[in-house]
């Protein structure tokens, strides 16, 4: 009867934790890349006037100047 010994156990382990590895880690940077949005525009929003991709931290368009309004809910509760 051959037993394995540590060395060739920790040989199998390698050759069996290597593959796990790259696998998780594909899987993983997969999964991150999808999350961010998966567009080169990152956060940037298109200007509904002329189309450039504007900061929806800026107030208006850099280019034609549109007044970019983030969605703000309509006033309510001021009716008697
Ligand atoms: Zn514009």
């Amino acid at each position: 009867m051959l037993m394995p010994g540590p060395l060739e156990l920790a040989i199998i382990g390698l050759i069996l934790a290597v593959p796990l590895v790259v696998v998780v880690g594909v899987v993983v940077a997969v999964v991150a890349s999808r999350s961010r949005g998966g567009g080169p525009a990152g956060n940037l929003i298109p200007c509904p006037d002329c189309g450039r991709m504007v900061s929806p931290h800026a107030v208006q368009c850099p280019q034609c100047g549109r007044p970019m309004q983030v969605s703000s809910p309509p006033p309510v509760g001021d009716s008697p």
